[in-house]
């Protein structure tokens, strides 16, 4: 069998999804979607069952169709913010969006269980069986690597007779009187103690390995709808923050005390910053555990505890290791978004997955030349330390200033649903856009001493 299409698109994880919808929806290219996988929704077939989103529903998925109803939560640790879809509500989104519109659109062919092989043939993993295809353009939707506990191995040692199982067996292996090592500072990391508490385990039960502390996201600064003014204080109320600050710490502080940056120790100044994001609900549940084991990576898991780079910390041989240390969110190099007939989708705002695979589709569609489309697509990458913070921060706020100069692609923006973000920050106000510069100044005054 042999085929030609507009888009070879490798992965069909949340990226390649949303890439594809807005391909599907502004253009009439034709797409085969290869993933070795065999559902579509990438990690999300792998995650761990408490699993729910960080962020609102109302931001996630393709840009065509909504996820969730838009309710706020009654009930929960996120009550009273708008609902979060669980690992199956995901899932079976992604499911239907591929039955129920892009396979009915005689416009995508889609090879589940397969990849596409040196000669560039698509290849069934299952039965080996190949399929001649050839392509206009190649779109690399794997190439931000994310990892999860369940996929892949701990970059530790474990003894035998040492029970260390992914977060996903965390609900299995759990039982009466259970000691419990946590081992990630993340947020895979949080959500298993969150769900051990929530189970009413005994904080003092919990060792919680944390090798860095992290800056936290407060998630009521990120919210849609009817909560979407308050998104809009706290942002103007960081550029503000920034703007006035007179160094780096200066700046952590002042977002610490407005509540848009939490740390979970007020003794330990955190290193890292991943886009954690919590409640206030569960920020204070999760600073009920006080065994935090701060001692570096964990290298070795012997019966009598754990070996850190920086030391041992004992625990009882039957203690039960939950393994939280997979890397969801790599530091990947960036490289040019459109180069001679690839595109390798990354982020150009900053953990802003799907959003950012929908701008890169738009601009594929609406923009003339590779050099154009870099242009408005400047990568954004993952941010890890804490200075990141404000090297993401910068860039987010130029990519900002560029979009804004182009008056289709606001439109585009503020109808797009995956942008929870350009309508509550548009401002004409002169004052904002005074704040806005001297921020932008003090950012890059940072990063430059
Ligand atoms: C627990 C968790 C919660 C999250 N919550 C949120 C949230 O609330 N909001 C948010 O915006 N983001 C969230 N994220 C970030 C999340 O990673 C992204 O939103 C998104 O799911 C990443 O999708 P992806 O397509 O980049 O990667 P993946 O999910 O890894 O998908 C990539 C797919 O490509 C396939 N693939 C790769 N290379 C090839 C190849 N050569 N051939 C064939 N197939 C290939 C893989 O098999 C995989 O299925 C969360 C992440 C995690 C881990």
């Amino acid at each position: 069998m042999s085929l030609h299409v507009d888009y070879l698109v490798s992965g069909a994880g949340a990226m390649g999804m949303a890439f594809s919808d807005v391909i599907l929806n502004e253009s009439d290219k034709s797409l085969a979607i290869v993933d070795r996988r065999s559902a579509p929704g990438g990690h999300w077939n792998d995650a761990y069952p408490f699993v729910r989103l960080h962020q609102p529903s109302a931001f996630y998925g393709v840009n065509s169709r909504a996820l969730g109803d838009d309710l706020i939560d009654q009930v929960g640790w996120n009550k009273g913010l708008y609902e979060l879809a669980s690992k199956g509500e995901v899932c079976s989104y992604f499911d239907r969006v591929m039955r129920e519109q892009f396979l009915p659109s005689g416009r995508v062919h889609y090879f589940p269980n397969s990849e596409v092989n040196a000669q560039g043939q698509v290849v069934s993993l299952v039965t080996g069986s190949t399929v001649d295809i050839t392509s206009n353009k190649q779109v690399d939707a794997g190439y931000m690597q994310v990892e999860v506990p369940a996929t892949r191995d701990p970059d530790y040692a474990v003894d035998s007779g040492v029970t260390c199982v992914p977060v996903n067996a965390l609900a299995k292996v759990a039982g009466p009187g259970r000691i419990y090592s946590i081992i990630g500072g993340g947020k895979t990391a949080m959500d298993a103690v969150l769900w051990l508490l929530s189970n009413e385990v005994e904080a003092k039960n919990i060792h919680w390995v944390r090798p860095r502390d992290s800056w936290i996201l407060n998630r009521a600064n990120i919210q849609p709808g009817e909560l979407a003014a308050k998104s809009q204080q706290s942002f103007v109320r960081q550029m503000v923050e920034i703007a006035e600050s007179e160094t780096p710490e200066d700046m952590f502080q002042r977002l610490n005390a407005a509540e848009i940056l939490w740390r979970l120790d007020d003794a330990v100044w955190p290193t890292m910053y991943r886009c954690a994001t919590v409640t206030s609900a569960e920020f204070a549940q999760l600073q009920r555990v006080t065994n935090v084991v701060r001692m570096g990576h964990v290298q070795r898991i012997q019966t009598e505890g754990l070996q850190l780079a920086e030391g041992s910390y004992a625990l009882p041989h039957d203690t039960l290791y939950i393994d939280c240390s997979a890397d969801g969110l790599a530091k990947r190099p960036s490289k040019a978004i459109f180069q001679d007939q690839s595109i390798t989708l990354q982020t150009v705002r900053f953990c802003q997955q799907v959003f950012s695979a929908a701008f890169i589709a738009h601009a594929e569609v609406a923009y003339a030349d590779d050099a154009e489309k870099n242009t408005i697509c400047n990568v954004v990458p993952h941010p890890d330390t804490a200075e990141d913070f404000i090297r993401v921060t910068l860039a987010n706020t130029l990519n900002g200033v560029t979009w804004s100069q182009d008056e289709a692609l606001t439109q585009w923006l503020i109808a797009a649903r995956l942008d929870g973000f350009s309508a509550v920050r548009r401002s004409d106000d002169a004052n904002m856009l005074d704040v806005g510069m001297k921020a932008i100044a003090n950012m890059q005054r940072f990063l430059a001493a």
